[in-house]
C-alpha cells in the first residue's frame, strides 16, 4: 500500500510558521509523507494553518475551503484539517460553513492533529477540538524542520500585552515561558545535527521570565547560547520597546555569537497613536533604546514593524512617525496600513482613517524608508563580512552566477559564486562593492571559504531525502530546505 501523503498550508507569522514545521512533524511520525510540491490539494491530509490577523482571512480561507469540496468528492478518505488562530476564533463555525472539512484544532492543541484525524476517520464524523489553554509547550513536539543549518526556537508562547490593533493575545493566550534548560538543550540537540543558525521565537522574546519574576532572564538566555559551541549566529524576534532593558544591549554587545541585527516594532511615532494602542513606550524612550543598541552596537541593523492610518491618527500624529523614522534610521521598516480586525478593540474605535489617507501617507512613510534603506547600505560599500551562504534567497543566482546569504546583521547579499564548491550553511567573506535599497552586491572574487557543519548537514540532508519515518523530538528532520527565513516581527501586525 503506497504512503499517504499530506499538505501543510501556512498563513501568517513566524509562529504559524514554525507550529507547520510541528504539524509536519506530528504527521511524518504518524506515518504520512509529504505530498510533492505543487500537490496543490492533491494530498491525502489538507491542513490550513490559519492566521485571523488579516481583514477578510475568513472569506479567503472558506473560497480555499471551497476549491478542495470537488477534490474531496472524487478522492473517498481524503481528509481536510484546519488549525490555527482563525480555527481558535471561529470553532464550530468552520465545519457549519464548510462540512467537508474533517477537523478543526485551536493554537493550544496542535499535538492532537493526528488522533483527531484518526476520530474523524473512524467515526465519519467532524472532529471540533479548541482547548482554552495550552495543553503541552509545542517546542515538545515531534518538528519536521524546514532548513538544515537555520531554525527557530521557541521560548515563550501567548503575550500579555493588550495592544489593542492585536488579536493575538486573544488566540494565543497569556504568555507562558519555557523552561531556560529544556531550549537551551533544544539548541544544543539542534547544533549537534549541523545546525549553525537559530532564531528565538516568541511574541515578545524580551518578557522572557515575567513567568516565574526574573526581568534579566532573557539576557541570561542570551548568554547563555554564547556558551554553545558550534552555534554561529543567533537572533531573536521580536522584542517590545517596553520591555527592552539595558541588561539585553550588554548580552547583545557582549555575547559573539548574538549577531547584530535588532528588529523592534515601532507601529507609531505618536505617543497619542501609541497610547491609543495601548502601548506603553513612548516615542523618546523608543529613540533612547536605539541610540543605546548603536552606542554598544555601531554596527547594529535596526528594523522594524510601522502601522500607518490607525483610527485616530491625524496628519500631525503621522509626522510625528516620520519624524521617528528619520532619526532612527532603520535599516528596513516593514509597513502597513492600518485595517481593522475583528474581535480587536482598535477595530469598533472611531475616527477610522479613509482609505485615501491612509494610502497617502502610506506611500509618503514608504520613500522616505527606501532613501533611509539605501543610504545605510550604501555605508555598506568596502565592508567586509562573512555571509552564511543561504539556499533559495537569490531568484537569480543562476543566471548572474552569484550565490546569496546573509551577512551577521541579516543584509541581504548577492556575492559572485566562489571557484570552491559552497554549499547552504557555509561561510564566504566578501567585500560589499555595491549597495541597494534591498540588497548588497559582492562582485570581485570571495576572500575566504569556510566550509561548516552546517553545510555538511545540508549536503547530508539532500543527498539522502527521507520522509515518513523517525521523527525525533524537537529535532531537524530530513526533507528538502526551504529558503533561510528573514527575521521579521513576531507580533503579528500584517
Ligand atoms: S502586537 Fe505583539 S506585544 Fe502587542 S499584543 Fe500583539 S503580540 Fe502582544
Amino acid at each position: 500500500m503506497s504512503e499517504k501523503t499530506y499538505e501543510v498550508r501556512t498563513y501568517g507569522c513566524q509562529m504559524n510558521v514554525h507550529d507547520s514545521e510541528r504539524l509536519s512533524g506530528l504527521l511524518e511520525g504518524a506515518g504520512y509523507v509529504r505530498a510533492p510540491e505543487g500537490a496543490d490539494g492533491d494530498a491525502d491530509v489538507v491542513v490550513f494553518n490559519t492566521c485571523a490577523v488579516r481583514e477578510n482571512a475568513d472569506n479567503k480561507l472558506y473560497g480555499n475551503l471551497g476549491r478542495l469540496a470537488p477534490m474531496k468528492t472524487k478522492r473517498p478518505g481524503m481528509q481536510i484539517a484546519v488549525g490555527g488562530c482563525l480555527a481558535q476564533k471561529d470553532r464550530d463555525t468552520i465545519v457549519k460553513k464548510a462540512p467537508w472539512v474533517d477537523v478543526v484544532f485551536g493554537t493550544h492543541n496542535i499535538g492532537k492533529l493526528p488522533v483527531l484525524l484518526e476520530r474523524a476517520r473512524v467515526q465519519e464524523e467532524a472532529q471540533v477540538e479548541i482547548a482554552e489553554s495550552l495543553e503541552a509547550f509545542p517546542s515538545t513536539l515531534p518538528t519536521r524542520r524546514e532548513s538544515a543549518y537555520a531554525a527557530w526556537v521557541s521560548i515563550s508562547v501567548g503575550c500579555n500585552n493588550t495592544c489593542t490593533f492585536c488579536i493575538v493575545p486573544a488566540l494565543r493566550g497569556k504568555e507562558k515561558d519555557r523552561r531556560t534548560g529544556d531550549i537551551l538543550a533544544e539548541i544544543e540537540a539542534l547544533v549537534a545535527e549541523g545546525v549553525s543558525e537559530i532564531t528565538l521565537l516568541g511574541q515578545n522574546v524580551n518578557a522572557y521570565g515575567s513567568d516565574i519574576g526574573d526581568r534579566e532572564a532573557f539576557s541570561k538566555l542570551l548568554r547563555a547560547c554564547g556558551t554553545i559551541e558550534g552555534l554561529e549566529r543567533v537572533r531573536f524576534t521580536s522584542p517590545h520597546p517596553r520591555d527592552f532593558t539595558d541588561d539585553v544591549i550588554a548580552a547583545m554587545a557582549e555575547t559573539p555569537n548574538v549577531m547584530p541585527q535588532l528588529h523592534m516594532p515601532l507601529q507609531s511615532g505618536s505617543d497619542t497613536v501609541l497610547k491609543a494602542m495601548r502601548r506603553s513606550y513612548r516615542q523618546e524612550r523608543f529613540l533612547g533604546i536605539i541610540e543605546k543598541v548603536r552606542a554598544a552596537m555601531p554596527h547594529a541593523a535596526i528594523s522594524t514593524d510601522i502601522i500607518v492610518g490607525f483610527p485616530g491618527e491625524t496628519e500631525e500624529d503621522f509626522e510625528q512617525t516620520m519624524h521617528t523614522v528619520r532619526e532612527a534610521r532603520f535599516a528596513q521598516a516593514f509597513t502597513f496600513q492600518y485595517s481593522k480586525r475583528p474581535g480587536t478593540p482598535a477595530a469598533t474605535m472611531e475616527n477610522q482613517i479613509p482609505k485615501e489617507v491612509v494610502q497617502e501617507r502610506y506611500v509618503r512613510l514608504v520613500a522616505l524608508q527606501e532613501e533611509i534603506s539605501w543610504e545605510e547600505n550604501k555605508k555598506q560599500v568596502g565592508r567586509t563580512v562573512d555571509v552564511m551562504v543561504a539556499e533559495g534567497e537569490g531568484r537569480k543566482d543562476g543566471a548572474t552566477h552569484r550565490l546569496s546569504g546573509r551577512a551577521p546583521d541579516n543584509r541581504l547579499v548577492h556575492f559572485t559564486k566562489p571557484d570552491q564548491d559552497v554549499r547552504p550553511g557555509d561561510v564566504v567573506t566578501v567585500e560589499i562593492t555595491y549597495a541597494a535599497p534591498h540588497h548588497l552586491l559582492a562582485e570581485g572574487p570571495s576572500k575566504a571559504v569556510r566550509r561548516t557543519r552546517a553545510g555538511d548537514a545540508w549536503e547530508q540532508r539532500t543527498a539522502q531525502p527521507q520522509q515518513g519515518a523517525g521523527v525525533l523530538l524537537g529535532l531537524p528532520k530530513i526533507g528538502v530546505p526551504e529558503p533561510l527565513p528573514a527575521v521579521t516581527g513576531g507580533c503579528s501586525v500584517q
